[in-house]
């Protein structure tokens, strides 16, 4: 039986993608690429914008019309959040919530699409079968499955933890993935030995909330326990951390960054505003004074940081001056690039009921002016390395458009170099002959 796969949302969805799809392989079914025909369709959904549920919407559809007999399996965080949109869609035959994934095989075995006498067959089902956890406060740790490869990927992200307990006002995650909780400091171990014994030389530890990595655990432990765990593993390989709140930024951690080698220099800390009354108004757990003094910190103990951070705009109530004010902290700030997004109102969150709504054209407007700024800033960051030298790690596959290798430095410049296949998947030391204004940097191997 063939099963057309697609993950669509955050590096979490995607570890959990290839766990579903590892784990129906080695029940014979055969994963073919989305929307390649098949006998089942599964989406694994993203619900962090009105945007991705549209998406999510579309692919459903699109799996719909590639197969008509197909059954078609729904999960991830929209269904987490919202099934009743989800079974109101004709077509779709089994929804699962983010618990649920794992017992992906059963369900379809309950349901009869897959049987013992392996005379399997797509039953099409009038109704969807759903079955979605409340994921209620009770839920201990995480339901994890050891994965072996990661399509056409040299790096892996591996889920470390998931759920949240914070309370952003604007924020459907922590409502489609629950309280913290985190995988036990061996489980992580073996599975990194695992993925390092495989050849992948990067390992990027991944949560929803990775800083509060370890704390509802017993015995308690913290996020830099555990990388000092993970740098006594034998090999040649690196560690990058996903994004990381402010607050969570321990200087046990700045330490244990800034004096190993094996984890890269390179932190992805959301700010959201740089304005202390929006930050409020977000329920974010810090305000401007302690980002301002937590980047300072990181980039005098690590000057070649790479920082990165989230900001939003267009959140209601954010008024011309606020907005200047979130440009003019990021502009002052050594922050090397920017994930711009703005405000999606999500049913369910508290932001979603505020006054004030910023109109749509202010909102594409100050998005395309913090984008910019995100843009001459990695610009500016990247200049500081022209007859530099670097560490790339070279990607499995070309660039499309000029053919040459690349790959990412650890502080997370991207850079290209002509060469042989041979230096695919290898950390290769580079000198940076030059900076395109697109921002790319063009290396020389040495
Ligand atoms: S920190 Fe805030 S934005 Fe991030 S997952 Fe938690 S509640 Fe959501």
């Amino acid at each position: 039986m063939k099963v057309s796969f697609i993950t669509l949302g955050c590096r979490l969805n995607q570890y959990e993608g290839v766990e579903m799809q590892e784990l129906l392989e080695e029940k014979d079914l055969k994963i073919v690429p989305f929307p390649e025909k098949a006998d089942i369709y599964v989406i694994n959904t993203c619900t962090v914008t009105s945007k991705s549920d549209y998406d999510c919407r579309q692919t459903i559809r699109r799996a719909i019309r590639s197969n008509k007999e197909a059954f078609i399996v729904v999960t991830g965080c929209y269904p987490q959040t919202n099934h009743g949109e989800i079974a109101r869609l004709p077509g779709v035959d089994l929804i699962l919530g983010n618990e649920e994934k794992l017992d992906i095989y059963d369900y379809l075995k309950r349901l009869g699409v897959i049987r013992e006498d392996s005379r399997n067959r797509a039953l099409k089902r009038g109704d969807p079968y759903i079955a979605v956890d409340r994921l209620l406060k009770g839920n201990k740790g995480v339901k994890s499955k050891e994965i072996n490869r990661f399509q056409g990927h040299i790096k892996a992200f591996l889920k470390i933890q998931t759920g949240c307990n914070l309370n952003c006002s604007f924020c459907i995650v922590r409502l489609s993935r629950g309280h913290s909780r985190s995988e036990g400091i061996e489980n992580i171990k073996r599975q990194v030995e695992n993925l390092i014994n495989r050849g992948f030389k990067e390992i990027v530890l991944s949560g929803i909330n990775l800083g509060s990595y370890g704390r509802d655990l017993s015995p308690n432990a913290e996020l830099s326990d555990l990388l000092k765990i993970l740098l006594n593993i034998n090999g040649r390989f690196r560690i990058r951390l996903s994004s990381i709140g402010p607050r969570e930024v321990s200087d046990k951690l700045i330490d244990i960054i800034a004096s190993s080698e094996s984890i890269c220099n390179h932190l992805h800390i959301p700010l959201q505003s740089g304005d202390d009354h929006i930050l409020k108004k977000m329920r974010r757990d810090y305000d401007s004074r302690l980002y301002n003094n937590l980047i300072e910190r990181l980039k005098k103990r690590i000057p070649d940081i790479g920082i990165g951070a989230d900001v939003m705009v267009g959140f209601p109530g954010e008024t011309d001056k606020m907005f200047d004010n979130t440009y003019r902290f990021v502009k002052d700030l050594p922050i090397t690039y920017l994930h711009v997004f703005t405000f999606s109102p999500r049913k369910g969150t508290d932001a979603f009921n505020l006054p004030d709504r910023i109109p749509k054209g202010i909102g594409k407007e100050r998005s395309s002016l913090m984008k910019r700024l995100g843009r001459e800033k990695s610009l500016e960051f990247r200049r500081c390395y022209l007859n530099k030298e670097l560490e790339v790690l070279i990607e499995e596959s070309r660039d499309k458009d000029n053919g040459l290798l690349n790959g990412y430095s650890d502080n997370y410049i991207p850079i290209f170099l002509d060469g042989l296949d041979s230096l695919k998947n290898t950390l290769v030391k580079v000198k940076i002959m030059e900076i395109r204004e697109e921002g790319i940097a063009i290396g020389e191997g040495l």
